[in-house]
């Protein structure tokens, strides 16, 4: 599943060719993609508007429309844009200046949806927290965030209220870089601990984006060229392998349905107060 820097990758490509286009014709081929919303309706609503911005919000692609409507997209599984014509087209639009751009879906669990201008934001604000790139996120609310839940640490990082546009393998990589168990209960995190969770998403997500996102499975950037941050994981996948870190074996293990890797040594459940400045006295 594509995540934040996936989505931004393909935010930033989608973009330059997007921007101050008309979408001259739209054609949707998969009632499924708009539902509830008649797929007719839809297309009659995009074709002719004019794009004035291509942005992201967590997970969201937000095509903002002169008319003040919004085409807001959420690629789930297997969603992406190409401009090349692509097996699994759920939908075509066609630009004025002779562009074209296909989205294909092979699970066809994404989603189109068109919104007005009031509705876009109070939409996103209750779905998605504060971007982790932005100045909102910090640990002071991320700590605020925790202390109400006694979920596992990875399982309140995967709601996106807590955590825009972080998914199950930038998840597990930040834990790995914090040295933080997934298992750990997200309320008994120590002040230093939830700073050193903080830089370590923004790091890990950072490091995404500069290598174009992840390639695995169906993900593709618009331009057809696949990202290369799969070859810097160093626990998500790497069940069996050495930690970079210790050497230890990584372990793979089920937090709330999910796969979950991380290192046994790196990563202790039961964490020592010897040496911590924040333990009791
Ligand atoms: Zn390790």
């Amino acid at each position: 599943m594509p995540e934040l820097p996936e989505v931004e990758t393909i935010r930033a490509q989608l973009a330059p060719r997007l921007e101050g286009r008309t979408l001259v014709r739209v054609e949707i081929l998969d009632p499924r993609l708009t539902r509830p919303f008649d797929l007719f309706e839809i297309a009659e609503e995009l074709e002719g508007d004019r794009v004035v911005g291509v942005e992201r919000r967590g997970k969201y692609l937000l095509v903002r429309l002169e008319s003040g409507l919004g085409l807001l997209v959420h690629l789930r599984m297997t969603g992406s844009f190409g401009f090349a014509p692509a097996s699994h087209e759920r939908a075509v639009i066609e630009l004025d200046d002779g562009g074209r751009l296909g989205y294909r879906d092979v699970r066809r669990f994404g989603t189109w949806l068109v919104l007005d201008g009031v509705e876009l934001e109070p939409y996103l604000a209750a779905k998605n927290g504060p971007e982790p790139l932005g100045s909102r996120f910090t640990a002071s609310w991320l700590s605020a965030e925790l202390v109400r839940r006694r979920a596992p640490l990875k399982a309140v990082l995967l709601d996106q209220r807590v955590v825009a546009g972080l998914g199950n393998i930038y998840a597990d990589e930040a834990l790995w870089r914090a040295r933080l168990n997934p298992l750990r209960p997200a309320n008994e995190l120590s002040a230093d601990e939830v700073a050193r969770l903080s830089r370590a998403i923004r790091a890990t997500l950072r490091a995404g984006i500069e290598r174009q996102g992840s390639t695995l499975r169906d993900y593709v950037a618009p331009d057809g060229a696949t990202g290369s941050m799969q070859d810097e994981f160093r626990v998500y996948g790497r069940d069996g392998e050495p930690c970079q870190r210790c050497r230890v074996t990584i372990t793979k293990t089920r937090v709330g349905g999910r796969g979950t890797w991380f290192c046994p040594r790196c990563q202790p459940l039961e964490v020592s107060n010897a040496g911590s400045d924040t333990g009791p006295t």
